[in-house]
């Protein structure tokens, strides 16, 4: 009957317009390369790829973190990226799974922006800001360097920037042999006062936040005596 097919085909209608309107609205959140865009609207998770729309409803979906990768700060990368595979999963047997990546910086709107908590099967420690990014960084640079021995009769006190662990880090003017840096860093007097993390926040919260592929460069002032050091003259104690 050509009337109910009217129907259906504006029913149809209907509901691609509201999916259209829900799809222009500002307050979707989009993310994703270029080529797997992930787009969450009030109802919809959406995952555009060249070839496929995944298309999953919100009321009907599981979603778990089951993967990070971790890209650090390197002369290849501007900035330190972690990358989260998420399984959305729907309770709608028409819908098949799907995996959608995004930024780990974009997950706090992910979340905000869905209606259901998203389960971290793996225990993924997800670094939400950039700092956070980059005191993974900041450690493992550090790991490599020069280590400072206590000398003897000294004790390690609390870090006094969290008092949650013993001060491990000595700041010493190391980089001094590599050229490009001389007369820059200047040697700090300070005994071992803070942790690792402590510093690495420090030194990232004295950064240029919008630029972050200088980060690694850069100098900071000692928290305690204001001596400027860079990465390379941070040691840890033993
Ligand atoms: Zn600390
Ligand atoms: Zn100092
Ligand atoms: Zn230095």
């Amino acid at each position: 009957m050509p009337y109910c097919h009217w129907v259906i085909i504006s029913g149809c209608v209907l509901q691609l317009q509201i999916r259209i309107y829900e799809f222009r609205r500002i307050d979707k959140f989009a993310t994703g390369a270029p080529g797997a865009r992930v787009i969450v609207t009030d109802t919809w998770v959406m995952k555009v790829t060249t070839y496929y729309l995944h298309v999953a409803q919100q009321q009907d979906i599981h979603l778990t973190v089951i993967d990070s990768k971790q890209h650090e700060l390197s002369p290849d990368s501007d900035t330190p990226v972690q990358i989260l595979t998420i399984t959305v999963a729907s309770i709608n047997p028409n819908v098949k799974s799907f995996d959608i990546r995004l930024n780990s910086t974009d997950y706090g709107e992910l979340r905000e922006k869905l209606h259901a908590p998203i389960r971290n099967a793996a225990n993924v420690v997800i670094h939400q800001t950039l700092s956070d990014l980059f005191l993974e960084t900041f450690k493992s640079h550090v790991e490599v360097n020069q280590i400072y021995s206590l000398p003897s009769g000294m004790e390690l006190e609390p870090c006094i920037g969290c008092m949650q662990v013993h001060a491990n880090t000595k700041l010493l003017r190391l980089c001094q042999d590599e050229g490009q840096y001389e007369g820059e860093c200047q040697q700090c007097y300070c005994r071992p006062m803070w942790c690792l993390t402590c510093l690495g926040k420090w030194f990232a919260s004295r950064q240029d936040q919008q630029h972050p592929e200088t980060w690694l460069a850069s100098r900071v002032p000692c928290p305690t005596c204001r001596a400027k050091f860079c990465i390379l003259d941070v040691c840890l104690v033993q």
